[in-house]
């Protein structure tokens, strides 16, 4: 039934003259995310709208999934398509939507023409009450509802007639790449891969850094991680995952430092390295998932121990949530079930059995001086173990 979509964006419409630039950008995701899908489709952008005309067959659901995970789509339409021939045949074209579209005729209703072919011969009022007396007169429990519809039917008049009532919901936010790239440290938790997802929606760019363990960690435990890269490669693209080596660190960390002190110098650590690679390949800031108080390590005074090794800004999106609304939003992105997988990630390995809660940072500084010896070099060779993963859908 439908033949075309129409795409709504909120936020990239006023972007003055930025404008342009955003709505390429969401012409070219959206294109991406089309190349998921079987069937041939054209997108086209005119007149502040961008449309998507199906050219072949194709599944309507899988569509509509992907387009779902792109960041700048406040709303997908579906549109049915017609060609114009007459006035006669875009009521009748109206009148045999409703139907299929909408089994149960018990409900309320407006049409909202548009006309933006001005040459048409009937103004877009008068569409409004013709077309709405003729799904009066082929529907007797149908309403009219000026005010408060429950389906508002839109018509356009362009080229072509196009008829649409249904709006799905987009992810909202702007399109990826139009805000530049950060490094998001990613572990086999809930939260780092909803903290991506967010930065994404916001025009991000993502690349990813995940530190393992071997062989504490398993090999399974880091193809989960790609896993879940690949779940927010849905909605950011292609993800550089860069795997580092940790365990030399870690197992110096458990050595020479205090147990209480272990995470939150092993966290200063994985900053640290996450920074370097994240200057090295030009992104701008680095993204966790961390939320105040969920665990010791991310106490507020934790927080502030562990951000003063980076200079680059780190974004930390789920830093007000409650650990359920975090659950909801991975439920929602569909990485939740991955997540949940019962693989160990290095932190839940080195634990103390009583963490610091309010670590202080001159005598986290002067434990670390334990480390003087051989951190360096370890911290180089740990560079050294980038192992990169292109992480594509
Ligand atoms: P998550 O659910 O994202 O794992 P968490 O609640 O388990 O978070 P921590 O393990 O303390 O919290 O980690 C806090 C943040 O540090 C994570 O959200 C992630 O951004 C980063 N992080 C933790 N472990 C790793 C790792 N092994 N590799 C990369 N980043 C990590
Ligand atoms: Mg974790």
């Amino acid at each position: 039934m439908f033949k075309a979509f129409l795409i709504k964006y909120a936020e990239i419409g006023v972007k003055g003259k930025n404008r342009d630039l955003f709505e390429e950008a969401l012409v070219q995701q959206i294109k991406y995310a089309l190349k998921r899908c079987e069937g041939e489709f054209k997108v086209r952008r005119t007149k502040g709208r961008i449309y998507i005309d199906v050219l072949s067959d194709y599944d309507y659901e899988e569509t509509v999934d992907n387009l779902k995970t792109v960041c700048g789509i406040s709303a997908i339409c579906p549109m049915v398509q017609t060609e114009d021939e007459g006035f006669d045949k875009l009521c009748g074209a109206v009148v045999d939507y409703v139907d299929r579209q909408y089994p149960d005729k018990r409900f309320t209703f407006k049409v909202n023409a548009r006309r933006a072919r001005k040459n048409y011969p009937v103004e877009s009022m008068e569409i409004n009450a013709l077309v709405g007396e003729k799904i009066l007169e082929a529907f007797p429990e149908i309403r009219v509802d000026v005010h408060h519809p429950d389906v508002m039917i839109y018509v356009e008049v362009r080229e072509k007639i196009y008829i649409y009532s249904i709006e799905i919901p987009g992810p909202g936010g702007m399109p990826v790449g139009t805000n530049g790239k950060a490094m998001l440290l990613l572990s086999g938790g809930i939260d780092s891969p909803v903290a991506g997802y967010m930065v994404a929606k916001r025009g991000v760019k993502i690349d990813a850094v995940y530190f393992h363990a071997p062989p504490y960690t398993s090999e399974r435990a880091k193809q989960k991680v790609a896993d879940l890269a690949r779940l927010v490669a849905r909605y950011s693209g292609p993800i550089y995952l860069h795997v580092i080596n940790f365990t030399e660190i870690q197992l110096a960390i458990y050595e020479k430092c205090p147990h209480d002190e272990l995470t939150i110098i092993m966290r200063r650590y994985m900053m640290r390295i996450a920074e370097a690679i994240a200057k090295k390949t030009d992104c701008l800031g680095l993204i966790t998932g961390e939320s105040i108080g969920q665990v010791a390590s991310q106490t507020i005074q934790s927080l502030a121990v562990t951000n003063e090794v980076c200079t680059l800004p780190v974004f930390r999106p789920c830093i007000g949530l409650d650990k359920q609304e975090i659950v909801d939003i991975s439920e929602k992105i569909g990485t939740y079930e991955t997540s949940v997988l019962p693989y160990e990630d290095c932190c839940t390995i080195f634990v103390a059995k009583h963490p610091v809660t309010k670590p202080n940072l001159n005598v986290i500084k002067r434990h670390e001086e334990n480390l003087k010896d051989c951190i360096d070099e370890m911290v180089q060779r740990a560079l050294d173990t980038d192992e990169l993963i292109v992480v594509e859908v």
